[in-house]
C-alpha cells in the first residue's frame, strides 16, 4: 500500500471515527421533541473528537412547495430558528422551509455551509421521500474529512 493510499485509509477512518461519534450522541437525544439538543450533541461530538472547521451541505429534502405545517407547528419551529422557516406551499398553505431551518441551525454553530443540493424531494424527479409518499427508500448522507492545509 502506498503511502497516499495509507493517508488516504486513515482520513476515511478517522472521518467515520468522529461522524460515528457524532450520530452516537446526536442519536441519544433524538425522537424526544428536541431535534436541536440532537443536532448540538453532534456537533459538540465532532468538536471533541478533533474537528475544528466543520461545514455541511445541504442535501436534497422536502422543501416548502410541499410541506405543509399547522400554525401551531411553524410556530414552534420558528421559535427554534426564526421566521425565515415560515412559507407558503404550492397550495398556498403555511409550511415549513425546512432548508432555511437547515442554514439557521449551521449559522447558529458557525458551521460553514457549503451550497446545497436545491431540489425537492417530494416533487423531484428520482428522490424518495418519506414525508410526502411513505417512501421506504433513503437518500445517503456523505461525510468526509478534507486534510488540513498550510
Ligand atoms: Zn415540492
Amino acid at each position: 500500500m502506498s503511502e497516499t493510499s495509507k493517508m488516504d485509509r486513515n482520513l476515511a477512518l478517522e472521518a467515520v471515527r468522529v461522524t460515528e461519534a457524532a450520530a452516537l450522541s446526536a442519536s441519544r437525544l433524538m425522537g424526544r421533541g428536541d431535534e436541536k439538543a440532537a443536532d448540538q450533541a453532534a456537533v459538540d461530538a465532532m468538536r471533541e473528537e478533533g474537528a475544528t472547521a466543520l461545514s455541511a451541505m445541504r442535501g436534497p429534502c422536502i422543501r416548502a412547495c410541499c410541506y405543509e405545517f399547522s400554525d401551531d407547528d411553524l410556530d414552534a419551529v420558528a421559535g427554534l430558528f426564526g421566521p425565515g422557516v415560515r412559507a407558503q406551499s404550492r397550495r398556498d398553505l403555511a409550511a415549513l422551509d425546512l432548508p432555511a431551518a437547515v442554514s439557521a441551525a449551521l449559522a447558529a454553530e458557525g458551521i460553514r455551509e457549503e451550497p446545497g443540493i436545491e431540489v425537492c424531494t417530494a416533487c423531484g424527479e428520482g428522490y424518495f421521500s418519506h414525508r410526502a409518499r411513505r417512501d421506504a427508500g433513503r437518500q445517503a448522507l456523505l461525510v468526509w474529512r478534507e486534510p488540513e492545509t498550510g
